[in-house]
């Protein structure tokens, strides 16, 4: 397990950044089987417990359980040479997703999210772009088990989005790892058909090379992923949801299709809203002005009064085309 300190603004420790980072680049992050976090300035959370009980004033550090003992490491390059290098392939996970739809059914999104973690660790990608991915980071981290996060920068982004996602990876001190369009296809396009070509022709040409194309490049590498789509945010486009599906439009690294967990498929707006306010939870600013669902700046507006959320995500298109492209089933 890796303890990682989180400083009293809330925001991550360098060092412990790095040691992630390293731990990724070298393919070694899924072989961390928790993390937990030390709240600076908080004797009582585990992480400050462990560091008091080992007697480690520095962080990150490392420990290694066995029935025998605990080693302990201060230097993440130590503690790769020692423990990873050598250390046999990780064992197949035990997923079963059998009968998921109706366990899933009984079980708690975190619940949810928890098997998936167990079962894919880092190999689980939770995408973040709105409100309810940013409820599934919140339950990702307080399990205390890997996972990985990425988000899409189409570059039509509002301010206060850029913001909110420099926000949350500082609050849960985690990596976001961004993706962005191929900047050969993207420069044809903008010089071909302008930058504003979505009010002519639809959004879809758009939308295929600011975001389906670098969600491709973001699950290449993945065994599943998890979204926050509800049922309810589009009745005509996501009323047919389950918590697990098979994602035949994104291949895995050891089978044909992706899983798909969409643990709060059940949630109205209200709960999301309800959870973000209890558990303190960042937001985009943007809510506060009035915007629902927030894309990208020149295809969102503000919701008015009694309007569906997905109304003001490419009003000028018919309501059964408002999808990005970026869930749609092969
Ligand atoms: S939401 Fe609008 S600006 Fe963003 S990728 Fe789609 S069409 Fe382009």
């Amino acid at each position: 397990m890796m303890v990682k300190k989180v400083l009293k603004d809330g925001s991550a420790c360098n060092k412990c950044m790095q040691a992630e980072e390293l731990l990724r680049k070298r393919g070694l992050w899924e072989k961390i089987d928790h993390i937990i976090l030390a709240q600076e300035g908080d004797e009582e959370s585990e992480g400050m417990r462990l560091s008091k009980k080992h007697g480690i004033e520095v962080a990150p550090f490392f420990l290694v359980q066995t029935p025998q003992q605990t080693r302990v490491y201060t230097r993440v390059l130590e503690f790769i040479k020692k423990e990873l290098s050598s250390s046999p392939e990780k064992q197949s996970h035990q997923f079963q997703p059998q009968e998921a739809q109706n366990r899933y059914s009984q079980l708690s999104p975190s619940e949810i999210l928890a098997e998936a973690q167990k079962a894919f660790g880092s190999k689980l990608a939770l995408s973040f772009s709105g409100a309810e991915d940013v409820v599934l980071i919140d339950m990702a981290v307080k399990n205390n088990l890997p996972f990985s996060v990425f988000s899409l920068d189409t570059g039509r982004l509002h301010g206060e989005t850029y913001e909110f996602i420099d926000k949350v990876r500082q609050h849960y001190g985690i990596s976001i790892e961004i993706f962005s369009p191929n900047h050969k296809h993207l420069s044809q396009f903008v010089t071909q058909k302008g930058l504003m070509s979505f009010y002519e022709d639809g959004h879809q040409e758009c939308c295929q090379i600011r975001k389906v194309e670098p969600l491709q490049r973001a699950l290449a590498q993945k065994e599943a992923w998890v979204t926050g789509l509800r049922r309810d945010q589009s009745p005509s486009t996501r009323n047919h949801l389950l918590y697990l599906e098979e994602d035949h439009a994104h291949p895995g690294v050891s089978q044909p299709f992706l899983w798909k967990f969409n643990p709060l498929l059940d949630w109205s707006a209200q709960r999301v809203w309800d959870y973000i306010r209890f558990e303190k939870v960042p937001y985009n600013a943007l809510h506060d002005q009035g915007y629902q669902s927030i894309g990208c700046q020149p295809c969102t507006r503000p919701s008015r009064p009694g309007e569906h959320e997905r109304e003001a995500r490419w009003w000028w298109e018919k309501s059964g085309q408002r999808e990005c492209g970026l869930h749609i089933q092969k």
